[in-house]
């Protein structure tokens, strides 16, 4: 029988879906749509060298043509879905035409969150999300000569660092009272902090924007205690938000993300759901955790092998290790596990020449590895982290530890986590 999978969303989760279903041998129809003019490219690389200048446009596209074309996979592109029809199984377009499903697949992803104070609108304010954000934000970087980024997550602090190479004077404002608040540990906030600092970023901490105010050829930035910046350019990179409206429209169960379970199926049976806007408890969390949404490329593609395999009649709970990469000036920050909760860390390496790595530990447990410029210790920690393969925080502050050697140790009690 031709089945059809119908993808709602091109980007990583929905090209990943589309090859790994195909990889695991569905061979009915795979129709991929979404409402983004330009085939799936890489996002990452919007707030770093895109703007910078240093990364190729020739390397922006996420998969070939003959990956469309041999997998046989329809890409629509500049296609909106505007209604799920479950009774029927159809999705309708925005044109009003139709398309039936055997399997409906949400990889809607997230929208920027918006300022929403006076003057946000104003022509100077830009946000980075998508490949058009970063094409109107590179156009005026040449001209600008000082900037004020809002928030003072990872993608703030890429285009501070961004902006910063290219010369122009930086003011980050941060409503929390350090950076990277919701992901990072203290101690790493402090190490971005002091590399910022050193590149010429200031900052404002536990301040609100109240107001923007167009002055001609230039914008005030009002804080909320009264103080003006004066700037060319206000890029703000204050979070996101899922794309749910479809789902929840149509009935499904949402809760800050559209609720998944294990094996990446929504309240429906029909329909999956992965990447940015799918909300589940991960495999990490504590007994009763509530369910949570992950932004990262890693989540998107292991998310999507695992509905892929939902799809095709072999489920097999989501399991993969998490981790997550940043560059900002000459540094390559890359984070696997998760630190939250932890009660202990190690450092080896060096600060001071700026490349170490950083080993959080929940009671004696190593629950997550930060390194930076130590790719290598990244593909290691990776490696232990999954293996579940014991390592004390005294090991790792020896001078003679030996990463490499530990992880490629046996486990003595693998947790099944799947790489
Ligand atoms: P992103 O992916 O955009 O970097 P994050 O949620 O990781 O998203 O980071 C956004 C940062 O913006 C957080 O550190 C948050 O505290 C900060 N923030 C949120 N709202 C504001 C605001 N109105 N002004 C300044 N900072 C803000």
């Amino acid at each position: 029988m031709n089945r059809t999978l119908v993808i709602v969303g091109a980007s990583y989760a929905g090209v990943q879906l589309a090859a790994s279903t195909r990889e695991l041998g569905f061979d009915g129809r795979i129709v991929l749509l979404g409402d983004e003019p330009d085939a799936p490219y890489q996002r990452p690389p919007l707030s770093k060298g895109f703007l910078t200048g240093g990364f190729a446009n020739e390397r922006l596209p996420l998969r070939s043509q003959a990956f469309f074309d041999e997998g046989k996979i329809e890409w629509m592109p500049s296609t909106r879905v505007v209604r799920i029809d479950r009774e029927h199984r159809e999705i309708e377009l925005h044109d009003g035409s139709r398309i039936a499903y055997h399997h409906l697949a949400l990889t809607t992803g997230a929208r920027v969150r918006k300022l929403d104070c006076p003057g946000a609108t104003l022509a100077a304010v830009h946000y980075l999300r998508d490949l058009r954000d970063a094409r109107r934000l590179a156009q005026t970087t040449h001209t600008a000569r000082r900037a004020v980024v809002i928030g003072g997550g990872y993608i703030g602090l890429e285009v501070a660092a961004s902006l910063r190479q290219q010369g122009l004077q930086v003011t980050v404002v941060e409503t929390e009272p350090r950076l990277l608040a919701r992901v990072a540990s203290p101690w790493l906030s402090g190490f971005m902090l002091r590399a910022h600092t050193e590149h010429g970023v200031a900052f404002e901490f536990g301040r609100k924007v109240v107001a923007l105010h167009d002055m001609d050829w230039s914008v005030s930035v009002e804080l909320d205690d009264g103080m003006r910046l004066v700037c060319d350019l206000v890029v703000v990179g204050i979070g996101v938000v899922p794309n749910t409206e479809l789902a929840a429209d149509s009935g499904l169960k949402v809760a800050g993300g559209v609720i998944v379970d294990a094996c990446a199926r929504t309240s429906d049976p029909s329909i999956v759901a992965a990447g940015d806007c799918a909300s589940f408890v991960p495999h990490w969390a504590p007994a009763g955790a509530r369910a949570c949404r992950i932004e990262s490329v890693q989540n998107a593609n292991d998310m999507a092998r695992t509905a892929a395999a939902t799809i095709v009649g072999r489920p097999q709970p989501y399991r993969a290790l998490p981790w997550f990469w940043s560059d900002q000036y000459d540094l390559k920050l890359q984070m696997a596990g998760v630190n939250a909760g932890f009660t202990d860390y190690a450092i080896c390496g060096s600060v001071e020449e700026r490349r170490f790595s950083l080993f959080y530990f929940r009671d004696d447990e190593l629950i997550a590895v930060d390194s930076v410029n130590r790719p290598q210790d990244h593909m290691f920690a990776r490696k232990l982290l999954a293996n579940g393969a014991r390592v004390s925080p005294q090991a790792v502050r020896d001078p003679a530890f030996d990463l490499k050697t530990v992880a490629s140790r046996d486990a003595p009690a693998p947790r099944g986590v799947a790489q």
